[in-house]
């Protein structure tokens, strides 16, 4: 499932592709992409806006027009973009909508499993919408070991799960959690609003930074569905500490990486580096 650092690849990515660029006809094949809207209804709203700008916010990825309207993209676990010369991507049969963009080029939306979302959003809408689902964006200068205090405190939810919840922190899944809990030497099951101590704070607030930024550096990781707008894969699945890599050696200590499961999640750490009782 892409997390913050895929869809911050893929926003890099699209950026260039869309941003002036005018929606001339768009086509949208799967319902479920805009339920309950009417896809052809959606699809007629879209045709003819202009892109002024691709943010990203969390895991969602926000087309602002130069109308004012907005396109809240979310990929869940499968949803992938192309960009290619028009019609060069016909043929394939996960694809759920094609936008096809004034300079000649479709932009697709491709997704297996079908749980992604598109849903179009009128200008007072935007900021309500993601404030009500989204705590601080990790990679802002204003998320601080004081931010992410506040956002723990009082939690008796694992750690883990408190970090996987959106409303905590925006855009961290299963991958970079256990990724950034080695690099803070937290154990994943403490309650979450037992870390309180400055340095475990500090800690973490960095950890979470880098192992995001280790993500973006690589274009993402690819383990089954993701791929970058042009088709190639993520490198950072070479790269995890210890995310999927149960019996191997850590890499700091050389114990073997152990696998629970937390909040219904695999959930690998080091039992040496990420002690329990160690707070
Ligand atoms: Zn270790």
């Amino acid at each position: 499932m892409p997390e913050l650092p895929e869809v911050e690849t893929v926003r890099r990515r699209l950026e260039p592709a869309l941003v002036g660029r005018r929606f001339v006809d768009v086509e949208i094949r799967d319902p479920r992409l805009v339920r309950p809207l009417e896809p052809a209804e959606v699809a007629a709203e879209l045709a003819g806006e202009r892109v002024a700008a691709l943010d990203r916010r969390g895991k969602y990825l926000i087309v602002r027009f130069e109308s004012g309207r907005s396109l809240l993209i979310h990929l869940r676990m499968t949803g992938s973009f192309r960009h290619a010369p028009r019609d060069s991507l016909d043929g394939d049969p996960h694809t759920r909508a094609v936008v096809r963009l004034e300079d000649g080029s479709d932009v697709v939306y491709r997704d297996v499993r079908r749980f992604g979302t598109w849903l179009l959003l009128e200008p007072p809408e935007l900021d309500p919408y993601l404030a009500e689902r989204l705590g601080a964006e990790p990679l802002e200068r204003t998320f601080t070991p004081k931010r992410l205090a506040a956002a723990l405190a009082g939690r008796r939810a694992p750690l883990k799960a408190a970090l996987l919840d959106q409303r905590t922190l925006a855009g961290l899944g299963n991958i970079y959690v256990d990724e950034a809990l080695w690099r803070a030497r937290l154990h994943p099951l403490v309650p979450a609003g037992e870390v309180t101590d400055e340095a475990h704070l500090r800690a973490l607030t960095r950890a979470i930074k880098d192992a995001l930024r280790a993500g973006i550096a690589r274009q993402g990781a690819t383990l089954r569905d993701y791929a970058q707008p042009d088709g190639s894969r993520g490198r950072m699945q070479t790269e995890f500490k210890v995310y999927g890599r149960d019996g191997e050696p850590c890499d700091r200590c050389g114990t073997p990486i152990e696998k629970i499961r937390v909040a219904g999640r695999g959930t690998w750490f080091c039992p040496v580096c990420q002690r329990r009782d160690e707070l």
